[in-house]
């Protein structure tokens, strides 16, 4: 049988690879002609503490659970109950690592605004050590491309929503994270799936992953360790976080 081929299906390695880039639709990575999320006014967020049977990141009074770089101390600052980026010391990496989860967590964009575009109240949360990131934007009234909202996959898949609060109100994910599989040899058996919640509404759906998140590309998997930190980016904005908490949701043979 003769299969006609595109220069763009050539590109694609397998069939498999095929069908999640397909996902991805026609537009390319960060697409400023790419439609964005409709804009959907949520009310005000309330405070979650950490459910039962939670494992507590972040209570509002200690950063013991995060570093800093190479396992140093964390260098942001607690204010308000809050941990709040403190420009230019890096990223917050958890000391614990961890596999599938269901992470709650909740952000505030710095108010006033500064800045526009990715230039305002970005940061991010990252699965899988530093790999697999769930944008955080001021999304209020803040037009950037569409895979770079907040709720974005960064730079692979947009939110359905934009569910965005103004800046200075406190806003909540909740991100069910399913790491990738690989085999022994470090093949990939099953991609990263992440659903997003924001606000109480659901903006990613069980949504595959086509491989790291990265600025400017989409490199493609490389097999990692099954359990691996969670993180927050320092992207030189005043973002704040509370009430961090997870459930792993790691099954034997899953
Ligand atoms: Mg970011």
């Amino acid at each position: 049988m003769k299969i006609l081929l595109t220069a763009a299906s050539l590109a694609l390695c397998s069939m498999s690879l095929h069908a999640q880039a397909s996902k991805l639709g026609d537009w390319p990575q960060h697409s400023r002609q790419r439609p964005t999320a409709p804009i959907v006014h949520p009310g005000p967020q309330k405070a979650q503490k950490a459910t039962a049977g939670a494992i507590s990141l972040f209570d509002g009074t200690t950063l013991d659970q995060w570093s800093s770089g190479e396992g140093a101390p964390a260098k942001w600052k607690i204010t308000d109950g809050a941990m709040e980026v403190v420009p230019g010391t890096g990223t917050l990496t958890t000391k614990a690592s961890f596999g599938d989860v269901h992470l709650h967590i909740e952000w505030m964009a710095p108010k006033p605004a500064e800045g526009k575009d990715q230039d305002r109240g970005n940061s991010g949360v990252f699965f899988g050590g530093g790999r697999y990131e769930v944008q955080v934007l001021d999304s209020y009234e803040n037009v950037t491309y569409a895979d770079g909202q907040a709720g974005a996959i960064y730079g692979q898949f947009p939110p359905t929503k934009n569910m965005a609060l103004p800046p200075g109100e406190w806003q909540t994910y909740d991100i069910i994270y399913y790491r990738p599989r690989f085999d022994a040899s470090g093949k990939l058996l099953k991609p990263a799936k992440m659903t997003v919640t924001w606000n109480g509404v659901d903006v990613q759906d069980n949504m595959e992953l086509v491989g790291p998140t990265a600025n400017g590309s989409r490199p493609p998997y490389e097999a990692h360790a099954d359990k691996l930190p969670i993180s927050l980016q320092d992207h030189g904005h005043k973002v704040r976080f509370r009430n961090i908490w997870l459930h792993e949701l790691e099954k034997s043979g899953k």
